[in-house]
């Protein structure tokens, strides 16, 4: 099984947990023999998804398609909003009371 990272923050996602999975590939139209390239996945955490979504459209073409099909996605149904709030409650969990982790909050949601 191989590992998947969120493509935004690096956090290691780990089987199993909840992540927005991207597939990406490319085939060739109106050329014989039709190709097909291998399929991509890119992964994001929930705090990402929802962050992206929140934040103003990003530069380039795949990026802005990217962007509103997550979009879609976070405006479409609140669990994906909720998985990020789960996840981020089990940070603060984690480490009570931390400045640093505040500190690093601050600049993860900075975007
Ligand atoms: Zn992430």
């Amino acid at each position: 099984m191989e590992n998947l990272y969120c493509l935004r923050c690096n956090r290691e996602l780990e089987a199993g947990q909840k992540s927005v999975a991207v597939y990406m590939f490319a085939q060739t139209v109106g050329i014989r023999p039709r190709q097909k390239s291998t399929a991509q996945r890119i992964c994001f955490c929930p705090q990402c998804s929802v962050s992206l979504a929140m934040g103003p459209p990003p530069e380039g073409a795949l990026n802005i398609a990217a962007w509103k099909m997550i979009r879609d996605l976070v405006g479409s149904d609140p669990a994906l909003n909720q998985a990020a709030w789960e996840t981020l409650r089990g940070i603060v969990g984690l480490l009570p009371g931390s400045e640093d982790y505040n500190a690093q909050a601050g600049a993860y949601l900075e975007f």
